[in-house]
């Protein structure tokens, strides 16, 4: 984990915005990645969104980017482009919580500062046998307590490491290895055999399913019609194809028409299909079905806001996992 080898700021705070929502070997070609692009704030800041976004591409949760995207612009603004040493500073820039502030401050500074990222919040709730609903408001604060009195002064760096290398490779969310664990005999969990019920499970919910539609306008270069969604929300700022929710009763087909008149004015007629992608995200699962399609009456629109995607050349578009994938069943296509 090169993150763990540097005391940069700039870096601690880019691997911890990465590591939020995200698995470790998910992070790390990315993490690499995102700074032989960006190496430090002020290039960061100088970016076009579109470049962040484009790096982040496929590592999802991507008001992450724009949130450090829009960080940066504040440090070079206000902080002469230096990363806050203090958990009050740095938690006033956008997308970072108190946790993450604490390990950036404990971390790149050596602040004497609790964290309780997701790891931390199941150890440190085993360690001191918290039970029962960990994100109720009094769990909360009893375990940011507990995670600061594990704190030894000058040893913020050290316990903020500890902590999440304990929550990584032995105390693990299912299947704690406790005879190796080097606190076990300071738990209170293990000798009353609660580790495996702390934090509490819940019941998995089946996320809701929705049919989505999406046209593929290619022009005869082979370059593809895309749109860039609004800039908040769920994969704000990215490029997708045109799309629409299938609405109850509605053929794939009649919600594509449908979609298209509504959002972009134009009659299409639908040719083939391209395939159809399944993508789950937070709260619902999705299968994308892409049509290529041709205008008959009213233009696609042009300008700010549309952007056509060359055929072969990844270029300056940061696309959602499941149209990147319909893209790639398009490569597929033209090669065979
Ligand atoms: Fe976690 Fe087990 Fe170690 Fe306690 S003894 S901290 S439950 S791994």
């Amino acid at each position: 984990m090169a993150w763990r080898e540097t005391r940069d700021p700039y870096r601690i705070w880019v691997s911890e915005i990465m590591l939020q929502q995200t698995r470790v070997e998910t992070v790390a070609p990315y993490y690499e990645r995102f700074l032989r692009r960006f190496p430090d704030v002020r290039s960061l800041a100088r970016a076009p969104l579109d470049d962040v976004l484009k790096a982040w591409e496929g590592l999802g949760y991507y008001s992450r980017a724009r949130n450090l995207h829009r960080a940066a612009g504040v440090l070079v603004g206000r902080h002469a482009a230096e990363v806050p040493r203090t958990v009050e500073a740095l938690e006033a820039l956008p997308g970072i919580g108190r946790s993450t502030a604490g390990a950036i401050a404990a971390i790149a500074f050596g602040a004497d500062v609790p964290i309780l990222d997701a790891n931390a919040r199941r150890v440190v709730a085993r360690l001191f046998a918290v039970e029962g609903d960990l994100r109720s408001s009094a769990a909360e604060s009893l375990l940011w307590q507990r995670s600061a009195s594990l704190v030894r002064k000058g040893k913020g760096r050290d316990t903020a490491l500890a902590v999440m290398d304990l929550g990584a490779v032995v105390c693990l969310p299912n299947a704690p290895r406790c005879p190796v664990c080097p606190l076990r005999s300071r738990c209170s969990s293990f000798p009353r055999g609660l580790q495996d019920s702390i934090p509490p499970k819940r019941a998995r919910k089946s996320l809701p399913h929705h049919d989505v539609v999406a046209a593929v306008f290619r022009r005869a270069d082979g370059a593809l019609f895309l749109m860039r969604r609004p800039p908040v929300g769920l994969l704000g700022g990215l490029w997708a194809f045109p799309s629409g929710r299938r609405g109850p009763g509605e053929t794939l087909e009649d919600a594509l028409r449908r979609s298209l008149r509504e959002k972009l004015q134009v009659r299409a007629v639908i040719q083939r299909e391209v395939g159809a992608v399944q993508h789950a995200y937070s709260h619902y699962r999705i299968t994308l079905h892409g049509f290529f399609c041709e205008t008959r009456g009213g233009a696609l629109p042009a300008g700010e806001g549309t952007g056509w995607l060359p055929l072969r050349e990844e270029g300056r578009f940061a696309l959602p996992r499941a149209d990147r994938t319909l893209v790639e069943f398009i490569h597929r296509e033209e090669e065979r």
